[in-house]
């Protein structure tokens, strides 16, 4: 274990907090994964991009950690407050499939399998403990039960709710104030809540639905989270993590039904949320429109999905980012760069330098401090003190965190087009052409290539 101390931001305290896991040594956390009705943006790999960085740097610091995530499948609605259409229900109508369970998995199953593909694209370790939310429904059924028992609940038409007004410190992840509504997110009036920030534990549904002691219906999206990391993390963990907008409903409605169920407080000890990727100045990337990017948007223009990576750890998860197709290539440019330098680093690989990993834990340490991390990076690379297998040995350990493959990066193959270009550059030369000589140099420089001339002969690097 390290001697020195992670520092996050903790949504629930609003400030930096030294961390320190419930058991020691090892780390309980829960990443609330995608609703699988379409393809992920890459609005949503942001989060997992974090989540991942989070994960590394808590190993890097010498934690074990038990990761879990769930895969909604079932009962989120397009407005996080139990309103508005099924998600799964609207993937289904736009690929014209019949409105079943079977169906519904296996439109999950096929969106799941594309979004592991993209984590992998990013570098991203996929959680070894990843479970379907409808695979939980009775450990959902059993949360309401037990909070139906304490009187949490009531019922109206259309399904069993949370009766907000019975935990008085309810929306605390929040702020603690029951008006942030009307600021924040946008609450849908039910007229048979009794409360506006109520929210659905069970919905009813006569179509299609799993059976419940209230009836056929669907659990609440908040529920599935709740019911999963109790099983799989325990009724109280270390680390649980989302996107921003999870704060002021589905994280603070986890927390209501949580903690009133098992009676115990805190049920996650460090709430962190990613900040948001915006798209065009402010416009939120959305799953429809223009403003719906994926990974694969970004490979076909012929650019690493690694590149987007690098890109989102040049600012700080805490931060909003803008994306563009300008900064993506300016990233790209940078990466190839650093990836150029590393190169010319010759095959030997020494020994990490203790003072440039001692100040990379003091960046990353302090709640994820990738943009200064990177900067250090660049730093070892131009440092003439240290040589070069050592610099080699400590960009690799900062790569355990950074994750942009250096361990990977092979000598890329001269292509046949460029290795006869220099041949009949070396013809002409022995011919005294020197003009025609000069014309094909140019042309290989435009191609990418140079050429040393050595007296042994030539050597041909990459620009
Ligand atoms: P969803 O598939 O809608 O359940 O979202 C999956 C994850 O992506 C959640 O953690 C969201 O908070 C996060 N997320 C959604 N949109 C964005 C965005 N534009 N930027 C960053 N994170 C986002
Ligand atoms: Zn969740």
């Amino acid at each position: 274990m390290t001697s020195k101390k992670l520092q996050f931001y903790n949504t629930l305290a609003r400030k930096k907090e030294t961390f320190s896991p419930i058991r020691k040594d090892k780390v309980r956390m829960y990443t609330c994964g995608p609703t699988v009705y379409d393809y992920a943006h890459i609005g949503n790999l942001r989060a997992y991009v974090f989540a991942d960085i989070l994960q590394k740097t808590l190993e890097y610091g010498g934690y074990k950690v038990k990761r879990v995530m769930n895969i909604t499948d079932i009962g989120h609605l397009s407005s996080d407050a139990d309103s508005g259409e099924d998600k799964m229900t609207k993937g289904l109508l736009r690929e014209k499939k019949k409105l079943t369970l079977k169906n519904m998995r296996e439109l999950a199953e096929f969106y799941t399998k594309k979004f592991k593909k993209d984590l992998e694209k990013l570098n991203v370790k996929i959680p070894k403990e990843i479970y379907f939310a409808s695979d939980y429904v009775k450990e959902d059924t059993e949360l309401v039960q037990k909070l139906e028992k304490k009187e949490y609940t009531y019922k109206t038409s259309d399904g069993i709710y949370f009766n907000t007004s019975k935990m008085p410190d309810y929306g605390i992840l929040w702020g603690g104030k029951r008006e942030w509504k009307k600021e924040g997110a946008r609450i849908v009036e039910n007229s048979e809540k009794k409360n506006p920030e109520d929210f659905a534990l069970w919905k009813f549904n006569s179509q299609i639905g799993f059976e419940s002691p209230w009836g056929k219906g669907f659990p609440g999206w908040h529920i599935e989270c709740s019911a999963m990391g109790i099983k799989f993390l325990g009724e109280q963990f270390d680390i649980h993590t989302g996107g921003i907008d999870h704060i002021p409903i589905h994280h603070t409605n986890e927390i209501a039904q949580s903690e009133c169920a098992t009676g115990k407080k805190p049920f996650v000890r460090v709430w962190m949320h990613n900040n948001f990727l915006d798209i065009n100045n402010g416009e939120k990337m959305a799953k429809s429109g223009d403003s719906f990017i994926t990974l694969r948007t970004i490979t076909e223009k012929g650019i690493s999905p690694i590149v987007y990576r690098f890109w989102l750890l040049m600012g700080h998860y805490r931060t909003k980012m803008n994306f563009n197709w300008e900064a993506l290539e300016g990233a790209e440019t940078a990466l190839k760069r650093l990836y150029g330098l590393y190169m010319s680093l010759g095959e030997k690989i020494g020994k990490v330098d203790k003072e440039y990993q001692e100040k990379f834990k003091e960046f990353v340490f302090d709640d994820l401090d990738t943009p200064r991390a990177l900067s250090l990076l660049w730093d070892v690379l131009k440092d003439e003190k240290i040589s070069n297998a050592n610099k080699k040995a400590t960009i690799l350990d900062f790569d355990k965190v950074l994750g942009l493959d250096f361990a990977n990066l092979k000598e890329e193959k001269i292509s046949e087009a460029i290795l006869k270009l220099v041949e009949e550059r070396e013809e002409v030369r022995k011919n005294k052409d020197f003009k025609k000589s000069d014309e094909l140099r140019k042309k290989i420089n435009s191609l990418g290539y140079e050429i040393e001339d050595k007296n042994s002969g030539y050597k041909i690097n990459k620009i």
